[in-house]
């Protein structure tokens, strides 16, 4: 059985405790090898190292960041294999998933890596004899935290742009799936960067993840979890004036209009709430749809969630099956109808479910499930779907279906959320900026907007 060690300044570190927690298997349970259950002083170890790092880091030539970057996402892709393995071994997902998500998490590194030499300032007008720009300057460490649905690529999404403008980063993921941060991080050593410039520290969400943002020499977080570690997150960050990125939960509006074309509305809507055994955030797990087409919407559906099932991974823990459970039984004592799926077995697999009858009052409309679960709502015009869309303590992702151009824009100004996608749901685009709206957080992951994000802003006023 595999034990895991942190990952600090370079080189494995057994936790000061000695205590070790065990990794299961979501597919049956099975130990798998377990990881250094981290307290505050592996924190503390860790966040030092990182703080020592970042003034040789900082003061690197962008570009030779850059490069780093870009040969660390060349060596994620030649070991993609290995990724792959222990990604699908801790969360479940099938080799399909993991493929596009090691694939994915190579390319915020190639992304990251290639933007560094981007703009970096303003310059103003002030008039004769003063020069006035900004400036754009790393923060030092970077906490990040991560929850266990996307390991690998939501370690990277944070970290590939903070080392890229020269902060340095401790992260803290999932306690159920550390695995592949680990092996990450032991990768960018092996392609040259300094030591103490990516630290890992595994272990629980008191225990590690509260004391990484309470240590003074973290000056930022980010963030991606629930809104109930979020707020828990937010009271300590505020008591310490830093600044964080909350990326939190959601429950997606999808709009399908009646002129939409219902092949395809219907194949995005089954992946929209499907795709990873519906624990993801920027789900579409509440399905509008106008009455005109509600049924035959529904049958396709039906039919697309019966064959999809089949290529569908377990959830990866104990907790969140039953949570999910407990969900369908909410749905069904509410008085939803359950039109397909249900638990499936062996181990924690629960197949595309879809609930009709739904009023946007219910908790299953309401509050979020993160498994395969959606709840359909007949409307009747475009003010209504809006309305109900809008009627949500969330708002990460929405969708509309029309073929109607100018619907198509006009809702999508309307819909608050952070992202909408109009006639294709695709939450893994990397250029586009990322985050919410309301209780689904505050801040922006991928795109430019993420360079910006970690790095804070100095004006410098030249007298001449
Ligand atoms: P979680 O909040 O329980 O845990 C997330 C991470 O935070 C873990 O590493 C955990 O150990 C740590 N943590 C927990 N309590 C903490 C505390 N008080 N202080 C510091 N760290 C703490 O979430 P989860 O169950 O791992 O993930 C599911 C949730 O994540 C869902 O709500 C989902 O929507 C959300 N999510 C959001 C995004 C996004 O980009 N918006 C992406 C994926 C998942």
């Amino acid at each position: 059985m595999t034990k895991y060690d942190h990952w600090i300044s370079g080189k494995s570190v057994p936790p000061s405790s000695g205590r070790y927690l065990d990794v299961c298997s979501p597919i049956d349970g099975e130990v798998l090898g377990s990881i250094a259950g981290g307290d505050a002083e592996d924190v503390d170890q860790a966040v030092v190292a990182a703080h020592d790092a970042w003034l040789s880091w900082r003061a690197r030539k962008p570009m030779e960041r850059g490069k780093l970057l870009i040969d660390l996402g060349r060596a994620i892709r030649e070991r993609a294999s290995e990724f792959i393995e222990l990604e699908t071994a801790a969360t479940g997902k099938p080799v399909w998933q993991a493929e596009l998500e090691v694939e994915g998490a190579a390319q915020y590194c190639e992304f990251y890596g290639g933007l560094v030499n981007i703009e970096n300032g303003s310059v103003f007008d002030a008039g004769p004899g003063i020069h006035a720009f900004t400036r754009r300057e790393s923060f030092g460490v970077i906490g990040v935290i991560t929850p266990w649905n996307s390991p690998l690529n939501q370690c990277l999404r944070a970290s590939a742009p903070a080392l890229a403008v020269g902060n340095t980063v401790v992260v803290k993921p999932s306690e159920f799936t550390s695995t592949s941060t680990l092996a990450v991080a032991r990768l960018a050593t092996e392609v040259g960067f300094d030591p103490g410039v990516f630290n890992v520290v595994t272990g629980t969400g008191t225990e590690v993840g509260h004391e990484l943002v309470s240590h003074p020499h973290v000056r930022r977080v980010s963030f991606t979890g629930s809104a109930r570690a979020g707020r828990e997150i937010g009271r300590v960050a505020a008591d310490r004036i830093i600044p964080i990125a909350l990326e939190l939960g959601g429950k997606g509006a999808n709009l399908v209009f009646a002129d939409a074309d219902l092949d395809k509305a219907a194949e995005g809507s089954l992946l929209a709430f499907a795709y990873n055994s519906g624990q993801v955030c920027s789900a579409g797990t509440r399905l509008l749809v106008h009455r005109d087409v509600h049924d035959e919407m529904v049958e396709r559906l039906v039919a697309g969630a019966e064959k999809f099932a089949a290529s569908m991974g377990p959830l990866t823990t104990g907790a969140q099956f039953a949570k999910v459970v407990d969900y369908l039984d909410i749905a069904r004592s509410e008085g939803a109808t359950e039109v397909t799926g249900g638990t499936t077995g062996p181990g924690n697999r629960v197949a595309p479910t879809i609930f009709t009858n739904v009023n946007n009052s219910m908790r299953i409309a309401r509050e979020e499930v993160f498994g395969p679960v959606l709840a359909v709502i007949p409307f009747s015009d475009e003010h209504e779907a809006v309305t109900v869309a809008n009627d949500s303590e969330y708002g990460l992702s929405a969708g509309v279906w029309t073929t109607d151009i100018s619907r198509a824009m006009r809702v999508a100004e309307e819909l608050e959320a952070g992202q909408v996608y109009v006639n294709g749901w695709r939450s893994s685009l990397i250029e586009t900026p990322f985050g919410g709206y309301k209780n689904s957080g505050h801040g922006r992951e991928k795109g430019l907007q993420a360079l910006h994000e970690y790095t804070q802003l100095k004006s410098i006023i030249v007298s001449y």
